[in-house]
């Protein structure tokens, strides 16, 4: 089989060299098992991060079409909005952003500092709204309003997970696979699932390249019966763009989320502590710091179908420890 389909899709140079797949000797023995991780969250530009590979398809595509704006949502605290409006700057496209506050958080850090305070730096204009119910719909609508006024918007969806962006993440699995072959043969790759185009990228890729490794989906923001037809219909649509069927099933763990989006919980902040302590890495509390708990507790209840070394897959997200601190 193969991904041939992949390099027929016009895509913008963001990244460059393979982002770093390291083992994690103190974690894997305060775990018992090997643990590697994938460091998607030092991609190149802007503190980095995992919407990065997405935005190398979705830029291109905005510059296909004559584009002058790079448009898109998310939390006050959005990675995605950070990364897409700093390839909006590199690009000298103007970016602008709805924003919510899906906590309702008054913190001054959570209001103006991490993710928010680069938005001011790379010149977006943001825009806020009560919530985002629909947002496809609300950025449909201010799209509308951009080419009233002379503008060329082009929208990229929340999370940038459509079709199109989560090829990113098809690729990201044939570097998985290039990386570890020979190496190590992963048991289970581990990942936040979010707006869902990480994971359905991988699931897509990993199907075709390590059709032996079990791909876990961490839950950031809804409960299994929520997330999977998210996930489900990006895979199908995503293998429909390159002609391959996806017929892997869609592993998705819900415990590890509470209370809700954006709010940190236990687990999650002792994840943080416990990679910072042993690895010197840097995880998040919305994201990797809960997928992270989620890992070490499936290691610990032996949820995991096989033996064997696990990939964390990390997305990035440390420069929201600044909006969420005091951490605890
Ligand atoms: C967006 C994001 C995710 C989730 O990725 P999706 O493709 O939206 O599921 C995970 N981690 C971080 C740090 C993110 O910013």
């Amino acid at each position: 089989m193969s991904l041939l389909t992949l390099s027929t899709f016009p895509r913008l140079e963001l990244i460059g060299a393979p982002t770093p797949l390291d083992y994690l000797p103190r974690l894997s023995d305060h775990l018992g098992r090997d643990i590697f991780i994938k460091r998607d969250d030092v991609t190149p530009l802007a503190m980095g991060g995992n919407k990065l590979r997405k935005l190398e398809f979705l830029a291109a595509d905005a510059l296909r079409e004559g584009a002058d704006v790079l448009l898109t949502a998310g939390a006050i605290q959005s990675n995605h909005v950070r990364q897409t409006a700093a390839v909006a700057a590199k690009l000298g496209l103007k970016s602008m952003a709805l924003l919510e506050n899906p906590i309702a958080s008054a913190a001054e850090n959570y209001l103006s500092n991490g993710n928010r305070l680069l938005l001011d730096l790379f010149g977006t204009e943001v825009i806020d709204v009560p919530a985002l119910d629909d947002p496809a719909a609300q950025l449909q609508a201010q799209a509308e309003r951009l080419e009233a006024q002379g503008f060329r918007p082009y929208i990229v969806p929340v999370g940038g997970s459509n079709a199109l962006g989560a090829l990113g993440y098809v690729s990201c699995a044939q570097e998985i696979a290039h990386q570890s072959e020979g190496i190590v043969d992963f048991a289970a790759v581990v990942v936040a699932s979010g707006s869902a185009g990480t994971h359905a990228g991988l699931a897509v890729g990993l199907e075709q390249l390590l059709p032996q490794t079990e791909l876990v989906g961490i839950t950031v923001s809804r409960s299994v019966a929520d997330q999977q037809p998210k996930v489900y219909a990006l895979q199908q649509a995503v293998a429909q763009r390159l002609s391959l069927s996806a017929r892997a099933p869609v592993t998705l763990w819900d415990e590890y989320y509470a209370p809700q989006y954006g709010a940190p919980n236990d687990q999650g902040q002792q994840a943080i502590r416990l990679l910072a302590e042993l690895e010197g890495v840097l995880l998040d509390p919305v994201y990797s710091g809960k997928a992270m708990a989620g890992l070490i507790d499936g290691v610990a209840r032996g949820r995991f179908r096989e033996e064997g070394p696990i990939l964390f897959m990390h997305t990035g997200g440390a420069p929201a420890l600044f909006a969420y601190h005091p951490m605890d």
